[in-house]
């Protein structure tokens, strides 16, 4: 009976992110071993639900589930977190050993304060440690920041194809049935990987359209000639580190110089549509005055200079001083300033209680000063629950204990969460009682995910550009780890 184990690391670290991740960040998120993990994952649209179904789709396999850990991208792992994360795989697989196979879900753009390509550090270790017959997977998000030795240490590798990324559990089904295939002795993946010279910002890869949809489509042509997997990486462009930038991933059955050749020429088509990734956005203050005049209601306005899911922190207050100023008629709900001490005070005063506050830049006064405000507590709650939109279906989301504040003399309303989490379904909406179809303005900490599950349901979403630990200008901020020659880098200030 071949027996395959299986672990889970997966963070995407913002180098220029105020809020270093601790073990304790992983310990509030996703921290899980052994059975743990099915009873979490089970039926869910992830990798670890991916490796559930993989285990009841191969009944003569033994599945162990070693150390899971994920959590919110945030800044730099501390060294404490990432060597005690890594001890934990490597004495799991030794205490296991010996295997037939090995899957890692990773992320591909993990830092760690003393390791700026931590993801390769975490492959490099655990080929250590099973030595180099044993075939090893790993699955990364379309964000990783791959280094080009990774293609060494794997056996079969994949990531996903979508974003927003509603193939999580797809990509990790094709590492899986890849290493079975290993093992069965019916294929022989070889991969290469060709990067790009540049750091490509994320707002305009959606994979719906533009020019991501064609790099998709290209990989995908690939694959219909018998590539085992082509995986175009649009890289996450706040990863300070040496193997910063896109790049496209190959694995074939056998031939390495296929997979090197393919791999360059998703390689060059990204090189030739590179421009087209750098867009411009309104500014906070332009984007609440185009939706107001447009009046196309429901409409979100997203801030993604702050996304959680880009290492922001949800603490930036230049949206909530935009949408403020311009006195909006319309009722807006601005989703949410993650601060657990507000929380605190406000469920201690109560519903229906009035609070003098501020909002806003509590980890960092970087990004603009705190919106003053006086408040009233309309709901305070528990925010866990199962992800209901297309990505991350099923997986528990928990925001903590969260408070519905309305501010004084406005039409403004605004959820503070005791913990950050991501915005890429209605659930938290739904919690509070928030009908997000109804006729309002929605401002919220989100990216490109957002849309989704939003999408389909609001007349226009637009996204505006704020300062943030995630704005939308890579060259101004201060690179150390990335090389120099990578566009748009050149000439910025080190
Ligand atoms: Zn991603």
């Amino acid at each position: 009976m071949p027996r395959i184990a299986i672990a889970m690391f997966a963070h995407e670290g913002n180098s220029f992110c105020p809020v270093a991740t601790d073990l304790a960040a992983f310990h509030a998120k996703v921290w899980l071993e052994g059975d743990a993990v099915g009873e979490a994952f089970r039926g869910t649209a992830s990798e670890m639900g991916a490796a559930l179904d993989f285990l009841d789709r191969h009944p003569g396999w033994q599945g162990s589930f070693l150390r899971c850990a994920a959590t919110t991208p945030a800044g730099p792992l501390t060294r404490t977190c990432f060597e005690t994360v890594v001890a934990e795989i490597v004495a799991g697989l030794a205490g296991g050993s010996p295997w037939d196979a090995v899957y890692l879900a990773l992320h591909g753009a993990m830092v760690a304060e003393h390791m700026p390509s931590a993801d390769l550090e975490v492959m490099r270790r655990v080929r250590a440690a099973i030595g180099p017959q044993v075939p090893l997977g790993a699955s990364f998000d379309f964000h990783a920041n791959l280094d080009p030795g990774t293609v060494a240490l794997l056996d079969m590798a994949a990531g996903y194809k979508t974003y927003p990324h509603v193939d999580q559990h797809e990509t990790a089904c094709r590492v899986l049935e890849g290493l079975a295939g290993i093992v069965a002795g019916t294929i022989r993946p070889v991969g290469a990987l060709a990067k790009l010279d540049a750091i490509l910002p994320s707002i305009a890869m959606r994979t719906a359209q533009g020019p991501m949809a064609e790099l998709e489509a290209m990989a995908a042509a690939m694959e219909g000639e018998g590539l085992l997997d082509a995986t175009v990486f649009g890289g996450f462009s706040y990863g300070d580190t040496p193997s910063a930038g896109a790049c496209a991933m190959v694995h074939a059955d056998g031939d390495r110089e296929r997979a090197q050749a393919c791999a360059d020429a998703l390689r060059d088509a990204m090189a030739a549509r590179r421009d087209r990734f750098f867009v411009t956005l309104p500014g906070p203050a332009q984007a609440v005055s185009q939706v107001l005049s447009r009046g196309r209601l429901p409409v979100a306005i997203t801030d993604p200079g702050d996304n959680p899911l880009s290492g922001g922190t949800a603490d930036t207050p230049g949206l909530l001083a935009a949408v403020l100023a311009a006195r909006p008629e319309v009722p807006v709900v601005f989703a949410y300033f993650w601060d657990r001490d507000l929380v605190v005070r406000a469920a201690a005063a109560g519903i229906g209680a009035r609070l003098e506050t501020t909002l806003g830049a509590v980890r960092s006064d970087g990004f603009g000063a705190p919106v003053s405000c006086h408040a009233t507590v309309e709901a305070v709650l528990e925010a866990r629950y199962r992800g209901n939109g297309p990505m991350g279906t099923g997986v528990t989301v928990d925001f903590g204990t969260s408070v519905l504040l309305a501010l004084a003399g406005t039409s403004v309303r605004v959820i503070v969460t005791s913990s950050c989490a991501n915005l890429i379904d209605t659930g938290l909406f739904d919690l509070f009682g928030i009908d997000v179809r109804a006729p309002m303005l929605l401002c919220v900490k989100a990216k490109n995910h957002f849309r989704a599950a939003f999408a389909p349901l609001m007349a226009e979403i637009v996204d505006c550009d704020a300062p943030g630990p995630a704005a939308l200008r890579i060259e101004g901020f201060a690179f150390r780890h990335a090389p120099a020659h990578l566009y748009p880098l050149q000439g910025a200030a080190r």
